[in-house]
């Protein structure tokens, strides 16, 4: 058994800007991002450090990016894993991995010069879901490492480091992760609004050249449920479309067929998965 796989990206910095909607996850992860900012507050008042936020939602709802997002804000460097990369077959492997990605962000942020670090772990109730008394082993071994960095977590250390977790399955997390002083933090990450697909559709269309007659707006209305990722799909099969037909915008109509493909893209997947 090797190392993580591909674990730290070097992403290009992304800011909350550049995330659609999800105002009110964004007002909440400033919030707490705050805390790591302005640490003398937090020391002058006496306040437990924070240690990790929990974001909890539907896939594609920019998990992933507001974590980014959050580490560009905090002036922090990024690492980020997958809770499956975990999933080994020998005992203590996911474990020592566990200590490598916390060691990694602290080296990293060593190296850059910054006091900060965003450890990001996706799909976070593979490792931490609830333990039952053995069964499983050796994710009880992860997880229990996984505790055990998150408590070794100080206000005053450096570089400081922030886990920020994503799950959407909040229920089948074990209750240890959600104890105060763990995951303190729960933001939930909901599907966007009208207003906040309308917010998405205009941040993925900025690279493309859009008819000046498409209402963003009525596509809004009409992608009603889509995920952000849905969204940005739509754009880019509304691009595929328009360049197929050699035309030199993309128009209402593209749009539409866009909508329609990424609906039925998302039918047959489900029948694939039955
Ligand atoms: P998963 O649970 O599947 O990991 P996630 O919630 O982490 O999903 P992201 O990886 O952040 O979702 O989003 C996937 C892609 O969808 C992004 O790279 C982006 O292109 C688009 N996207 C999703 N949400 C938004 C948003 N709110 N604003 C702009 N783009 C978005």
């Amino acid at each position: 058994a090797g190392g993580r796989k591909t674990v730290s990206r070097a992403p290009a910095p992304l800011s909350f800007e550049e995330i659609g909607g999800q105002e009110r996850a964004k007002q909440e992860l400033i919030e707490a991002l705050d805390f790591i900012v302005k640490p003398e507050e937090i020391i002058k008042f006496g306040i437990r450090p924070l240690k990790g936020i929990l974001l909890t939602g539907p896939p594609g709802t920019g998990k992933t990016l507001l974590a980014k997002a959050a580490a560009t804000y905090s002036d922090s460097v990024y690492v980020a894993a997958s809770g499956s990369e975990f999933v080994e077959m020998y005992v203590g492997v996911g474990a020592s991995r566990i200590r490598d990605l916390f060691n990694e962000a602290r080296q990293k942020a060593q190296k850059s010069g910054k006091d900060s670090a965003v450890v990001f772990i996706d799909e976070i109730d593979v490792i931490g879901g609830k333990r039952d008394g053995g069964q499983h082993r050796e994710y009880d071994q992860t997880l229990n490492q996984l505790l055990t960095e998150m408590d070794g977590i100080h206000t005053n250390d450096t570089p400081r480091v922030l886990l920020i977790a994503a799950t959407n399955r909040k229920d089948t997390l074990d209750s240890a992760l959600l104890r105060p002083g763990r995951f303190d933090r729960h933001i939930s990450v909901d599907l966007p609004d009208k207003k906040g697909r309308s917010h998405i559709l205009t941040i993925h269309a900025r690279n493309k050249p859009l008819d000046d007659l498409v209402d963003l707006n009525k596509i809004a209305e009409e992608s009603f449920n889509f995920s952000g990722a849905q969204l940005e799909s739509v754009m880019n099969e509304a691009a595929i479309y328009a360049m197929r037909e050699q035309s030199d915008i993309i128009g209402q109509r593209h749009l539409s067929m866009a909508i329609d493909k990424v609906m039925m893209g998302e039918k047959t997947d489900r029948e694939a998965s039955k």
